[in-house]
């Protein structure tokens, strides 16, 4: 029998450790047919097979993204990224050939306004903005999201003038000392002001900016996802997905307010199409560390009250956390402080073993601060923790989690090699679009970790995370996550090994094609 498709003369990293380095595979149909030396997979080449010369190339597994937002991913691509912007002609150039580009009185929204031009004394106004966009509503946001800059016609459609008043724990709308008038820049949560009276895009267009998310994350090397519903619109955009073109296999997490509202309990495998599938219900015991709202023990270190808090009683989450299961569904418990993780691990243990055993997958998305007690149980229980690794770095650099937990705590902030030494699965997404989609980014933050170093993990160990402990986080180990016959032939091909190259240069690895069930769905 003959292959019908062959990729020769490799660097294939299969992540199958019985046979973990080849040079070549053959694919029939969307299966890998068999790995080996290019000697053994010669022979299967007839001619109907495509062939592809690696030339020494790199293939991996294809990469798992286990925690994405696509739709909020696709609303962004309109945006205009401002990130490498050093100065206020920067940012008007930008936004002059996005005008010529757009209708008078479209919205035109940006992103990635940053320290360094507060610093350079370059941050626009609103009558920067109204020399180049004088007939458009535009509104720029600061990379912390907290902060933006509107111009004359945005200010007006959210009815903001001389005369607006707000609280001061609202924020700031700046005004001109001389005249009282807004400039445009405007901090804290009045910016929803504006954002409030930002029009939705409509379905249809909606529709197109996912599927151009959808083809952004195929050109990354991402051949699964973890598709994290925000909001019950995305259901009816994922029904008219356009699967030919977009063959990613999805995996839907819903959370459990929304699953609770719109979807009234509905019990597992009721709605499943082609692959897609809901596959797990999230429960958020807390919040999040960046806006001091996930639930720890002792207060945050710069700030004498405020612990966050837990979202649920321990008994409602016991409660909602045995509907999700008893319901069909994967459970995954979001807990990003230390007390919210234990609220999680006490809700594991107060299971029925007739509902739950280790063997039910049980995943804690974040499980960032920890310690020596929950690590212990996290291992007997076989809990899974899912990270970001982009997310990880955020904490530290960003938010600057030594000086908001102290540095004994800190410590104990996403201690991953830990987790990886005491045999927890470990898996890694991207949380795009609120920090990078690229994989090899966020494995250069694990590999190269910048932030209590002695946590950093091998690339190798990287890779397991991205591939084949995220396919066994949702039973598919057995299909997916290594390069093995019989197991799909979802494959990554890469200009450089990435356990070779120097780790620091890991992130700019370049993806040359992305390949689904035996099919090229993309090439450089
Ligand atoms: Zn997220």
């Amino acid at each position: 029998m003959s292959a019908d498709l062959v990729l020769i003369n490799g660097n294939v990293i299969t992540m199958n450790p019985s046979n973990p380095h080849v040079q070549a595979i053959a694919v029939k149909g969307d299966e890998i047919m068999k790995v080996g030396s290019n000697d053994d997979i010669t022979p299967l080449i007839d001619k109907n097979t495509k062939v592809i010369q690696l030339d020494g190339k790199t293939v991996i597994p294809g990469i798992i993204d286990t925690h994405i937002h696509v739709t909020d991913f696709g609303r962004l691509l309109l945006w205009l990224d401002l990130t490498g912007c050093k100065s206020i002609t920067d940012i008007k150039n930008i936004l002059r050939k996005k005008i010529n580009a757009t209708s008078a009185g479209k919205w035109i929204l940006g992103r990635g306004l940053n320290e360094a031009l507060s610093e350079a004394n370059q941050f626009p106004t609103r009558f920067d903005l109204d020399l180049v966009a004088p007939n458009n509503p535009v509104i720029l946001y600061h990379q912390s999201k907290k902060l933006c800059v509107a111009n004359t016609k945005a200010l007006e459609l959210a009815r903001i003038t001389k005369k607006t008043t707000i609280l001061s724990k609202e924020g700031i709308i700046e005004k001109d000392p001389d005249t009282g008038n807004p400039t445009g820049i405007i901090k804290g949560k009045a910016v929803d002001l504006i954002w409030k009276v930002i029009p939705e895009p409509n379905t249809d267009d909606l529709l197109k900016l996912t599927h151009l998310a959808l083809s952004k994350i195929i050109e990354a090397g991402i051949t699964s996802i973890h598709w994290m519903i925000l909001s019950p619109l995305e259901f009816s955009i994922i029904r008219k997905l356009d699967r030919k073109t977009f063959p990613l296999r999805i995996y839907l997490i819903v959370p459990f307010e929304l699953w609770k509202k719109e979807l009234k309990f509905r019990v597992s495998s009721s709605w499943q199409e082609d692959s897609i599938k809901i596959g797990a219900i999230e429960l958020s015991a807390d919040g999040y560390l960046a806006s001091k709202t996930a639930a720890l023990f002792q207060p945050y270190a710069d700030s004498s009250k405020s612990n966050g808090k837990l979202l649920y009683t321990q008994k409602t989450l016991n409660f909602s956390a045995v509907k999700i299961i008893q319901s069909g569904y994967q459970l995954i418990i979001h807990a990003m402080g230390d007390k919210a993780v234990e609220a999680a691990l006490t809700t594991i243990e107060y299971f029925d073993k007739k509902i739950y055993d280790v063997t039910s997958r049980i995943r804690i998305e974040q499980a960032a601060l920890i310690n020596k007690n929950f690590l212990e149980k996290m291992k007997n229980q076989k809990i899974l923790v899912s990270v970001q690794p982009c997310v990880i770095n955020s904490e530290f650099k960003t938010w600057a989690a030594i000086e908001k937990l102290g540095q004994r705590r800190a410590r104990w902030l996403f201690p991953l090699k830990k987790m990886i030494d005491n045999n927890i699965t470990v898996l890694g997404g991207s949380d795009c679009p609120m920090e990078p989609l690229n994989p090899f980014i966020g494995i250069q933050m694990l590999v190269d970790r910048k932030f209590f170093p002695e946590e950093a993990i091998t690339s190798t160990e990287a890779l397991e995370i991205y591939t084949i402990n995220a396919a066994y986080s949702t039973k598919e180990e057995n299909c997916k996550g290594s390069i093995k016959e019989g197991k799909l032939a979802d494959l990554t091909i890469l200009s450089n090994d990435l356990t070779s190259i120097s780790s620091s240069k890991i992130g700019s690895i370049n993806v040359t094609n992305t390949i689904i069930g035996g099919k090229i769905v993309y090439s450089k």
